[in-house]
């Protein structure tokens, strides 16, 4: 069947309104979740294909993820999907207001590489719970990922309410000329910005979660030993390649030298050695020639090693950084962490404002006036004071950029109002009806109704 049938048939059973029944999304929500635990080890098989990702990590970032959201869904369904009464003012007398959460419809929802099983079936499971069909289309970059999950879902669902395509930019491009009624994209600003200007020609809405360069700043005040082991796990995890990963560091020059000693340690410590099965590989060698070729070999503090047959980059600190170099100009999205150094948290502050919104920022710091300005003066998606990446796995936060890194949000209660919409219904009673507001109008008339709105 073509992927055009498919979506004509997705609307169609849409409007037989069987997904709207709480039954009917909290069957398959289990069923999925039934498919996951019973082909888990082919969803281990395949990551570690694409990008020697451990069967560890893929369990804590992808696989207990999904389920957590799935079971997070099965719990809060009810009162997630219930009219919420709202207060009546006293112009809409006698009446009741109401909001009522509508699913949208059909949705596309388009998967990044780095994260596929989370990135492609954490916006399905929102949509689904909300009460929509949808088509989810994989990366293509991770092949194997790719499949496996194109065959779970189309072997255990009907392809009329939930529809996995295989494909690359050719076929996205002809998914993106079918109507939808909400596009889920995440991936590059570079592809979210085509991915905007075609659902724009069908005033499709869209969430788009998209990339950028999150900083983390580490001041005076910080626990160093702390900052430096959360700094270097959530850098290198996955190499790298985490879209909340701290893409570069700021700090304060009079702690810089002992904060590198503490990283150095650290990153000794984990173990990150080609043949550590916990340390994952690059995607690809496009990627790979991509990162190598940003490692400057005059600025190397730690690392530099690398391994173009294995896809092995080790984990890289560059020093003595400037915004200028190349490494500051895009994300880097792998395992190079360039440090630079600032003596004023003040002016470094208004320096990142002056840049791209990121997705991510991370503050590490005792210090509450640094706290404060960090909070207040810096626009970011989300982030963490003594933490990274860790917002992410609080389902009561929500996930998304603003500005360049993206539109919307998800995860939790947010998951499920990103694919609803609320639908406002006054009702009124059949009697008692103000004389005011029907013609004629007169002076005296416009006077009351003055004073009944305060003027
Ligand atoms: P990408 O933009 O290259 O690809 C994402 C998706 O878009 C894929 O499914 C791909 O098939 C499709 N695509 C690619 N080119 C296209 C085109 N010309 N037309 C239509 N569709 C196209 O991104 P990626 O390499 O998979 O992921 C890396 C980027 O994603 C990084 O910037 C990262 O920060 C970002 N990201 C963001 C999040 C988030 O949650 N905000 C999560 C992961 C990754």
């Amino acid at each position: 069947m073509e992927i055009s049938d498919i979506v004509s048939k997705q609307k169609e059973f849409f409007k037989t309104n069987q997904t709207k029944n709480i039954k009917f999304r909290r069957m398959y929500l289990e069923k999925l979740k039934e498919v996951i635990i019973k082909n888990e080890n082919l969803l281990y098989e395949a990551i570690e294909k694409d990008f020697g990702k451990s069967r560890f990590d893929t369990f804590t970032t992808e696989i207990s993820f999904i389920i957590n959201d799935i079971n997070y869904y099965l719990k809060n369904l009810k009162s997630l999907s219930k009219t919420k009464k709202v207060r009546t003012n006293l112009i809409n007398q006698i009446g009741k207001s109401r909001i009522h959460l509508e699913p949208l419809g059909n949705i596309l929802v388009i998967g990044a590489w780095n994260y596929p099983y989370q990135l492609s079936l954490s916006p399905v499971i929102a949509a689904i719970a909300a009460g929509n069909c949808c088509v989810v289309k994989p990366s293509e970059i991770a092949e194997n990922t790719m499949k496996v999950m194109t065959k779970i879902i189309n072997d255990n669902f009907p392809p009329e309410y939930l529809y996995a395509y295989e494909g690359g930019i050719d076929e996205t491009t002809e998914l993106l000329k079918l109507r939808f009624d909400k596009i889920f994209f995440t991936g590059s600003t570079k592809v979210g910005k085509i991915v905007y200007e075609a659902a724009s020609k069908n005033l499709t809405p869209v969430t788009l979660e998209l990339g950028g360069k999150s900083p983390a700043i580490v001041t005076k005040d910080a626990n160093l030993e702390i900052a430096a082991k959360r700094i270097v796990w959530g850098k290198f995890l996955n190499a790298g390649q985490t879209c909340v990963a701290p893409d570069y560091l700021l700090v304060e020059e009079s702690v810089q030298e002992q904060f590198l000693e503490t990283l150095r340690k650290y990153i000794k410590e984990f173990d990150y050695k080609p043949e550590s099965e916990h340390y994952t590989r690059i995607i690809n060698v496009k990627n790979f020639d991509r990162l190598t070729h940003l490692i400057n070999k005059d600025k190397i503090y730690f690392g530099g090693n690398f391994n173009r047959e294995e896809l092995y980059i080790e984990p890289t600190i560059l020093t003595h950084i400037n915004w200028e170099d190349e490494v500051m100009q895009e994300e880097i999205f792998g395992p190079i962490l360039p440090v630079i150094s600032f003596t004023n948290f003040n002016i470094i502050v208004n320096q990142l404002s002056d840049l791209e919104k990121p997705l991510a920022a991370y503050l590490f710091t005792s210090n509450a006036e640094e706290k404060e300005i960090f909070k207040n003066k810096l626009s970011f998606g989300g982030g963490c004071i003594n933490e990274v990446i860790m917002h992410l796995g609080n389902e009561n936060l929500p996930f998304g950029g603003v500005g360049n890194s993206g539109i919307g949000n998800y995860h939790g209660k947010f998951g499920f109002d990103t694919f609803s919409h609320q639908k406002a219904i006054l009702e009124k009673v059949t009697w008692g009806e103000p004389k005011i507001k029907y013609p004629p109008y007169s002076e005296k008339k416009l006077g009351w109704i003055r004073k009944l709105l305060n003027f």
